[in-house]
């Protein structure tokens, strides 16, 4: 199919992209890298009269240390986060999950300001954002605001981005030397969403876990942080039976919703399986 006829603009500053998406409203749409709004233009799921192409601002590309915090210009292409030294050596979480996003022709034009304004359920960047406690940049008509990562997620794509904003950078805190990290995901095809998925960050003192943030991704509406599963966790010896008292409470806080390809039952079974074994191999 084709897309509806719409008119094209390319931005020249941040402040061109506020005014346009005040003057135009709902009618105008910020295109990145087109991956996912293309597509949705071309069945017709969206129809804007004005695309507001942001790939010649400058300002929102680059990853850059900032004081104890990396930070990733909106218009970062995943493809630059899979070869960036920086990310190598400070977001390790990041360096694992990035392989997974999608094929390498998405890769190369898709970025994460757009992966994460559109937040797919399913997708790895805004469960790691959420488990490494990232904050957002967002500017619209009234400034720049910050929002945690936890506040950002509301519903299914549905962000605290509001639809006259844009998203400028995400900053992420470094991993430190007890760190500790792992990345598992259920896919049908290497490169498509995932079926279900987890992304462990955590810290580790003296064989004992002092903080985790387990997020479980592709089982709900949103990135799934399972705080009372990790709390059990926390500044105790790690042995298979606390691991399984753990476990346990996954049943009762992931708000599993089952689809076509994969059923409640196996999500919620993958989710536990991914864990133990993650906390079996940080745990050697
Ligand atoms: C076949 C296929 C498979 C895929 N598989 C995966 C996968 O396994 N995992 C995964 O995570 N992703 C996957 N993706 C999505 C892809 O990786 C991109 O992350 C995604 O397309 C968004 O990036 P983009 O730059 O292309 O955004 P665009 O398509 O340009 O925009 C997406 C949305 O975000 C808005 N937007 C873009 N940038 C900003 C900004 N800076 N501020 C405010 N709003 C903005 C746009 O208005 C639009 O609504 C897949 C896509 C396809 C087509």
């Amino acid at each position: 199919m084709k897309p509806r006829s719409f008119s094209f603009t390319t931005a020249h500053s941040v402040e061109h992209v506020i005014g346009l998406l005040q003057e135009h409203g709902d009618e105008a749409k910020i295109i990145a890298g087109g991956q996912s709004l293309v597509p949705t233009l071309n069945m017709r799921l969206s129809a804007p009269q004005l695309l507001i192409d942001i790939s010649a601002l400058d300002e929102l590309r680059g990853i850059s240390l900032d004081g104890d915090r990396l930070r990733i210009g909106a218009l970062t292409r995943h493809v630059e986060l899979q070869s960036n030294k920086l990310i190598a050596q400070h977001l390790p979480l990041i360096a694992s999950a990035i392989n997974h996003v999608a094929h390498v022709a998405i890769r190369n034009r898709g970025t994460i300001g757009g992966n994460l304004s559109l937040a797919d359920p399913a997708s790895e960047l805004p469960a790691c954002s959420l488990a490494l406690g990232a904050e957002l940049s967002i500017v619209g008509n009234k400034g720049k605001r910050i929002v945690k990562a936890g506040d950002y997620f509301k519903d299914l794509y549905e962000t605290d981005l509001q639809a006259n904003e844009i998203l400028v950078a995400i900053s992420f805190p470094l991993a430190t030397t007890n760190t500790v990290h792992g990345f598992r995901e259920f896919v049908r095809r290497r490169g498509d969403f995932a079926s279900c998925g987890l992304v462990m960050n955590g810290e580790r003192q003296d064989g004992k876990l002092t903080s985790l943030a387990p997020v479980f991704f592709a089982i709900s509406n949103t990135p799934v942080l399972a705080s009372k599963c990790a709390a059990k966790l926390l500044n105790k010896t790690l042995n298979d039976d606390l691991i399984e008292e753990a476990l346990l409470e996954l049943d009762r806080e992931l708000p599993v919703i089952g689809d076509i390809h994969t059923s409640t039952e196996m999500k919620l079974h993958l989710a536990k399986h991914y864990l133990r074994e993650i906390l079996g191999e940080i745990n050697v």
